[in-house]
């Protein structure tokens, strides 16, 4: 059965497609320049309104003494949309931007137009100069497609990728008919190629669009998910954010059988440094606690956590307690050393105490955690200001 493809008005749909992706273009910047990714949202922007603008200018009725600046413009404008699309992906991914590649991208159709447009007129190659630049567009895009900033984002930018590769082989099947390099049986009547080449256009540009929200968004709920595992106060984990850090860490799953150290540690007589000088000054004591074990546990296996009010976690992957009492001593000292300034110009001084478990093979993370709390317990029992390190105990625990 022979394929009926409808007639396509390829001007009109031009005009549509250009006024399209300047607004798509629009809609990015509205919905993407306020949040973290505004770098990118607005190169990309930039990339629809330009694409769009050369598309739009391209079916106009002008006087034919503007028939060239029309030319130049159209294929001046698509180069500088696909380097700031580039420019846009490399801004979204962190990556390094390579000059040379927007260099080229620019100086193949300015290239293309002086060779073929000013010295030897010649539409075919011009046409043809030009697509080898968008080729090598698509080429830089899904290369850069291939180094997702984060895992949560890597499946939209696997999808964006294929639909990339797609493109890039209509693209080349399309200006090798134009070109006549297509073997005869895979000739088709250039209304056709043109048809479809106008399509699939549209298709792939939408489908960017659509790609560059959904990575803006995805970025967006990726960082929120962060910011819901991080105390804002101390800029440790807070208790979710401690107890799924603690389930995705390779080292304490991978090392079961291995020791492991847990510290909890607590501030002493909180109660009363905020009834003597206020909450805002408690509050300035625990960033003040915040930063000194930020200081103190460097190693990054290390997860720091504020469990809630001013108790705090430290777990140390295979660390014995000798190691984990060393460091909470530190902490001890440090603390005593560190008075922090009340609003009246006092200091004021504390102390913590804090007790430590160290892990037997098989136990929980919890079980662990509610022995550290004993032994933190004990040391406040015991007249506070000192670290308290649990008793082995046997694996039937
Ligand atoms: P102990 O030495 O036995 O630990 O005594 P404590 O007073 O430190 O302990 P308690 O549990 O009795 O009191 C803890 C206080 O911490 C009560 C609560 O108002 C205060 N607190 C909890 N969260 C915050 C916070 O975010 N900021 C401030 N400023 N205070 C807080
Ligand atoms: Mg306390
Ligand atoms: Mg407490």
């Amino acid at each position: 059965m022979p394929i009926v493809v409808l007639p396509i008005d390829i001007p009109t749909l031009a005009l549509s497609r250009g006024l399209v992706q300047m607004m798509l273009g629009g809609l990015l910047l509205y919905l993407g320049s306020r949040d973290e990714a505004a770098g990118a949202a607005r190169f990309w922007a930039l990339g629809f309104l330009l694409n769009g603008l050369s598309l739009f200018i391209f079916p106009l009725q002008i006087p034919q003494a503007w028939e060239q600046t029309r030319t130049v413009l159209n294929h001046l404008t698509l180069g500088a949309s696909s380097v700031f699309f580039l420019l846009g992906f490399w801004t979204f991914g962190d990556q390094p931007r390579r000059i040379w590649i927007l260099v080229l991208m620019l100086a193949i159709p300015i290239g293309s137009l002086l060779a073929w447009e000013v010295l030897w007129p010649n539409a075919r190659l011009r046409v043809l100069c030009t697509a080898s630049g968008q080729a090598l567009f698509l080429l830089a895009l899904q290369h850069s497609l291939g180094r997702a900033p984060r895992s949560e984002i890597a499946p939209i930018c696997r999808r964006l990728r294929y639909v990339v590769i797609a493109y890039l082989l209509v693209v080349v099947w399309s200006y090798a008919s134009i070109a006549n390099v297509l073997p005869t049986s895979a000739q088709l009547d250039t209304g056709y190629h043109r048809s479809f080449f106008s399509v699939a256009s549209l298709l792939f540009m939408l489908s960017l669009a659509v790609g560059c929200l959904a990575l803006q968004f995805a970025l967006l709920a990726a960082r929120n998910a962060d910011l819901a595992m991080v105390d804002w106060q101390t800029g440790l984990l807070n208790r979710r954010g401690f107890f799924n850090a603690a389930s995705r860490n390779t080292q304490l799953r991978r090392d079961r059988d291995a020791p492991a150290s847990v510290i909890a540690l607590d501030i002493d007589h909180f109660k009363r440094i905020n009834d003597e000088f206020g909450h805002a000054a408690g509050d300035r004591v625990l960033v003040t606690l915040g930063r000194c074990l930020r200081e103190l546990a460097t190693d990054p296996a290390y997860l720091l956590a504020r469990m809630g009010g001013e108790e705090f976690c430290l777990v140390l992957p295979a660390s014995g307690r000798q190691q984990a009492s060393t460091l909470a001593e530190a902490i001890r000292a440090r603390c005593r050393e560190m008075p922090v300034p009340a609003d009246d110009g006092r200091a004021i001084d504390f102390t913590i105490s804090a007790g430590i478990c160290e892990t037997i093979p098989g136990q929980s993370l919890e079980h662990a955690l509610a022995q550290a709390d004993e032994a933190l317990y004990f040391a406040k029992r015991n007249g506070r200001d000192q670290v308290v390190v649990s008793a082995p105990m046997s694996a039937t625990h």
